[in-house]
């Protein structure tokens, strides 16, 4: 039986609900009527159930799909301005002892070379990464309780906030690895990480266990349950994600709104992030084998449908998508995005990008100073800000703040300072000149005189050599 409250995967995504939220959303798709209630609904910036954000997503009527992305992009606005955020995957180790049939580290491959960074390793990864400018990580590592336990994940934190490098800090890690114990999750938190980031991969638990035949990952329920854990763990930011093109997109379109709700029914405050990675070549893996393989303007469509419903959460898309499909995404929600990824372990100090033990083939392969040129040309701001947590604004404290709009009040102004310390340290000349010129139409943006004047203020500081502020 359905049911949001319950703590058992089967009852909060459940399977007899996305079936019927199907069959809704299949019957109404061309009902002019209730689309425009729909519309109406989301205008009001709330969000949207799963069921009727489930009929935008199958509507077929052009003008009313154009209303979507229309909508898509104002609240887009409204919530997050034209900051971007911007920051880096870092794997620590490919060992995996699952058997995920979509990746190319599963246990069974037996020509990846593996791989797993020493502490020094890790050093010179950060070191590579803080030279490039990036203050934001997500570290990856493989699921292998021999090979990468938990105590090696705290090892690799503690050694990543702990290096300074000329100007340059890692301030927010955010931690993707398997779903753990409540215990595991506690010594996550203590370890001080922004996000714990969890991809359902599939919410149909029959193809679930088919793509996931060996190693513990293949418990649906227990990988399902995980965020619930990470949050009695006292993990209150999280993040959630499908690899679409695995399973019927409209399928996990509404259980990635379910599992939204239920964490918000269940701990008063839904994901803080929502991944929309789609599945990319790489060794041992042709996407071409998944046939629900998604095309760019249904990914696009899921994205302004994502955006529409849970406004308040920020969406991430990485190097797995071209340019030009991020380009897009970007207008329709998207709020973070990777620059200059390399999915391999150890791959940030090679001179050369190296293939041997990459996880995924990256689409967009421009430099950092390239991407954040790239979004200013496009009139967004480039953002290197780690604020929120580091001012204890997380789970339901920053929600409050994001739902008000507020947050926006700290994005803004953090989002040029962050850009000031990336223009002073990192940038090419010509990325420079762009920025500056951006960073002082922007000021303008700032509502109020005391903040402008404040920031005027430390932007000069930062010249002259002080870092790290914040708001
Ligand atoms: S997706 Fe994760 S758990 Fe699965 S094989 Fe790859 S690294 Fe291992
Ligand atoms: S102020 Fe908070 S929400 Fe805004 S960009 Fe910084 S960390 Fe993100």
């Amino acid at each position: 039986m359905y049911n949001p409250k319950s703590l058992k995967a089967e009852e909060f995504i459940n399977h007899e609900e996305i079936l019927e939220t199907l069959e809704y959303a299949e019957k109404n798709k061309n009902n002019v009527e209730l689309i425009d209630k729909i519309l109406e609904k989301a205008k009001e910036l709330k969000g949207l159930s799963h069921r009727e954000a489930s009929v935008l997503l199958a509507c077929e009527i052009p003008e009313k799909i154009n209303e979507v992305y229309a909508l898509a992009e104002q609240i887009k606005k409204d919530f997050y301005g034209n900051r971007i955020v911007i920051f880096a995957p870092l794997y620590l180790s490919n060992y995996c002892v699952n058997g995920c049939v979509y990746c190319p580290y599963h246990h069974q491959n037996s020509h990846i070379v593996r791989k797993k960074l020493t502490q020094e390793e890790v050093k010179a990864e950060v070191i590579a990464l803080q030279d490039m400018g990036h203050k934001r990580l997500a570290i990856e590592a493989g699921e292998d309780p021999v090979n990468n336990p938990i105590e090696y994940i705290l090892d690799c934190i503690k050694t990543i906030y702990s290096i300074q490098h000329k100007n340059g800090a890692i301030r927010r890690v955010n931690v993707n690895i398997a779903a753990t114990t409540v215990e595991n999750y506690k010594k996550l938190k203590d370890a001080g990480i922004g996000t714990y980031i969890l991809f359902q991969e599939t919410y149909h638990k029959e193809s679930y266990e088919q793509l996931h035949p060996t190693g513990p990952k293949h418990n649906y329920a227990y990988h399902t349950e995980a965020m619930d854990r990470a949050m009695e763990g006292g993990i209150d930011d999280v993040g959630l994600g499908v690899l679409f093109g695995l399973e019927m997109y409209k399928y996990e379109f509404a259980g990635l709104l379910m599992h939204a709700e239920h964490l918000e029914a269940v701990h008063g405050v839904g994901p803080h992030t929502i991944s929309v990675p789609r599945v990319k070549k790489a060794d041992d893996i042709d996407p071409d084998t998944f046939d629900n393989g998604i095309s760019d303007e249904i990914f696009e469509k899921i994205a302004a449908c994502i955006r529409v419903a849970v406004p308040y959460t920020g969406m991430i898309i990485s190097t797995r998508e071209n340019e030009k499909v991020r380009k897009q995404m970007l207008h329709l929600g998207v709020s973070q995005i990777s620059g200059a990824s390399r999915t391999s372990v150890g791959g940030y100090a090679e001179k050369e990008r190296p293939h041997d033990t990459e996880q995924f083939d990256v689409s967009d392969q421009r430099t950092l100073d390239e991407v954040v040129k790239w979004l200013m040309d496009m009139d967004y701001i480039p953002s290197f800000c780690t604020a929120c947590y580091r001012e204890g604004r997380t789970g339901d404290r920053f929600m409050a703040l994001c739902k008000s709009k507020q947050i926006q009040n700290c994005c803004h102004p953090n989002a040029l300072m962050t850009l000031k310390e990336f223009l002073e340290d990192y940038a090419s000349p010509k990325t420079k000149e762009v920025g500056e010129k951006l960073i002082e139409k922007e000021i303008e943006n700032i509502g109020k005189d005391k903040v402008k004047q404040i920031v005027r203020e430390r932007l000069k500081k930062i010249e002259q050599g002080d870092r790290d502020f914040r708001f």
